[in-house]
């Protein structure tokens, strides 16, 4: 299979060094394998998504030098693709509603004894009439992955899901997420159901992501199994932090693209900040 990879940012800010370096990480490793770079755009999030920071990342992608194929896949338009993965886990019986508050699950997490599920929320369904009353009451809920219902299901293949990253297999680990919401009342879906779910429809081969979503792979490995989706291989990069060591935010104004790019900075001085072979290294490289 042609390797495949993608850079899949959420547009609620402008791009910073770190996603620079996310996405120039990506871009290069598909060059250099002759492979696909693919932009997503993770905008599931319509609260805090916005059309200019949409706009904002082409441009500055495209200032960059990365090309991309089209068409861009925005996720806010895919939300029934999402919805009928979510539905084919209510199918199953791997999803349950869970109608507590945020403050609810923080006591039931501090509340579990010792040691069964660290500092994740496990639950299960409520008996059917409860629910019932609460669904008639018009209570909202998330559905949350039942990791014991998963294990059910899978069977000793549960404990055996692996996935290979920079460093080699991996044995996957799942039940550290404990029961993650993968959908709410009214929102066919959350970060993990989407992106697992895109990134198998785009053939994505390797999913090049920063260091913080190195604990995402476990859950993403049992979404992948549970929906018959494959597993891509991934690879995790070092963070991008700001000179007092904390990873850059976006509320590090001065190392947005555009901020660097009104200073007189060239795509190149990016890649030099961000210790990456220059473009003329690189071509010299190759040919
Ligand atoms: N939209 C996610 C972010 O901006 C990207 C997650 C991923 O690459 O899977 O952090």
């Amino acid at each position: 299979m042609s390797f495949a990879t993608r850079f899949a940012p959420s547009p609620t800010g402008f791009l910073h060094l770190g996603h620079a370096f996310s996405a120039l990480t990506a871009s290069d490793a598909a060059r250099e394998a002759g492979g696909r770079f693919l932009l997503r755009i993770e905008d599931i999030d319509q609260g805090r998504a916005r059309p200019e920071f949409e706009a904002a990342i082409f441009e500055d992608l495209a200032w960059l030098g990365l090309a991309w194929e089209e068409p861009v896949r925005r996720q806010s338009e895919h939300m029934g693709a999402y919805q009928a993965a979510l539905q084919s886990l209510i199918d199953r019986n791997l999803v349950y509603r869970c109608f507590r508050t945020r403050r609810e699950v923080a006591d039931a997490i501090a509340s579990a004894p010792h040691g069964e599920a660290g500092d994740v929320f496990v639950g299960e369904a409520l008996p059917p009439e409860d629910e019932a009353a609460r669904l008639q009451a018009g209570e909202s809920y998330a559905w949350r992955l039942s990791q014991k219902k998963a294990r059910a299901a899978l069977g000793p293949a549960y404990f055996a899901l692996v996935f290979q990253d920079e460093n080699g297999p991996v044995r996957a680990q799942p039940e550290k997420h404990g029961d993650v919401v993968l959908a709410r009342k009214d929102f066919p879906t959350s970060y993990h159901l989407a992106s697992v779910w895109d990134d198998a429809l785009a053939g994505i081969t390797h999913v090049i992501r920063g260091e913080d979503l190195r604990e995402s792979a476990h859950l993403h490995v049992l979404l992948q199994k549970l929906l018959e989706l494959p597993t891509p291989a991934y690879r995790h990069h070092r963070l991008i932090l700001d000179e007092t060591g904390k990873r850059l935010a976006k509320r590090d104004e001065a190392a947005t693209l555009r901020r660097l790019r009104e200073n007189g900075k060239t795509p190149e001085d990016v890649r030099g900040m961000l210790g990456l072979p220059l473009t003329e290294a690189r071509t010299g490289r190759q040919g």
